[in-house]
């Protein structure tokens, strides 16, 4: 059995030394284009549109920033380890900031104590 390139028009035989297979449904699969071309295209497609790849990944983190932050968001909520760490982390801003409060308060307090 031969297979066309798509690409070159080769007719080459349809196995998986002249062509790739798609392994993962486990079916004898194969890329229409030939090994050769399969290169040759992605290659040049990295090369031809690196700098609109580049943005297109810049423009999909600015579309779904929200959505990465959320998912940051849940995982936080999900994973209690992280949820310990950032509770700790409140706490402890609570208490300090509890602390500058009251020293204040404390200085006076004994200020006033002596007075008395
Ligand atoms: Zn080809």
């Amino acid at each position: 059995m031969e297979k066309q390139c798509d690409i070159c028009g080769k007719l080459l035989p349809a196995t998986k030394e002249y062509f790739y297979g798609n392994k993962s449904n486990g079916s004898d699969y194969l890329y229409p284009r030939c090994k050769v071309c399969h290169k040759g295209r992605v290659k040049g497609w990295q090369k031809d549109n690196r700098e609109e790849h580049l943005e297109y990944k810049r423009n999909s983190w600015r579309k779904n920033k929200r959505k990465y932050l959320e998912y940051a968001k849940k995982r936080r909520l999900s994973n209690p380890s992280s949820k310990i760490a950032s509770n700790m982390r409140s706490r402890m801003w609570h208490v300090l900031k509890g602390a500058s409060k009251s020293k204040p308060t404390m200085e006076l307090l004994g200020c006033s104590i002596d007075r008395l």
